[in-house]
């Protein structure tokens, strides 16, 4: 399949036309990224929403194993489409371990799907990931609240982490709404 890209990008750089180039290299980057036929949940499906997208002026949903409290501490959750991971690190604060997958959508559009306060992080930036794919395990960010996965859907793939309350939901689907919707 590598092949095929590389020898399509031999006989498009030898076009003149810089339009053709920079139109080329987007097909390409959307080539490496494989389109999401089908979206799931980030976790089993019994699992409750403690805090729903809006709430509070929440930008996610606080996903919860019906147990509550801890108990899904160190429970494994999942890519939600095929994707790219574009981010995977600590960043601190009310966060701790985040990922963020870029997906491409059926339509030909992008989203970032978010994953917050993780124990632990089973992926790297860079890495390819399929729908299902256990990426990390639900974490309480260092006993900071009761274990919870956050997670969002982003209409645009920024990969900007930002705060995960505003008033402003320009850039947020309802993540529930938008996977049961696909
Ligand atoms: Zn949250």
């Amino acid at each position: 399949m590598k092949i095929y890209f590389y020898i399509l990008l031999l006989v498009f750089s030898s076009c003149s036309n810089n339009n053709d180039k920079e139109e080329f290299s987007i097909i390409i980057y959307k080539l490496q990224l494989p389109i999401c036929h089908e979206l799931r949940s980030p976790v089993p499906s019994n699992y409750y929403d403690a805090q729903p997208f809006r709430e509070n002026q929440h930008l996610g949903s606080d996903l919860n194993a019906p147990t509550g409290g801890n108990s899904d501490l160190g429970e494994p959750f999942f890519s939600i489409g095929e994707g790219k991971v574009t981010l995977a690190k600590n960043i601190g604060g009310g966060w701790g371990n985040v990922i963020i997958i870029k997906h491409l959508l059926k339509d030909g559009g992008e989203i970032e799907s978010l994953y917050g306060h993780a124990d632990e992080i089973y992926v790297k930036e860079g890495d390819f990931v399929s729908i299902g794919d256990v990426i990390g395990v639900i974490g309480n960010n260092g006993g900071m609240y009761y274990a919870h996965l956050h997670f969002e859907i982003r209409k645009t793939a920024t990969n900007i982490i930002g705060g995960g309350y505003s008033p402003d939901i320009s850039n947020h689907y309802d993540p529930t709404e938008f996977i049961l919707n696909y």
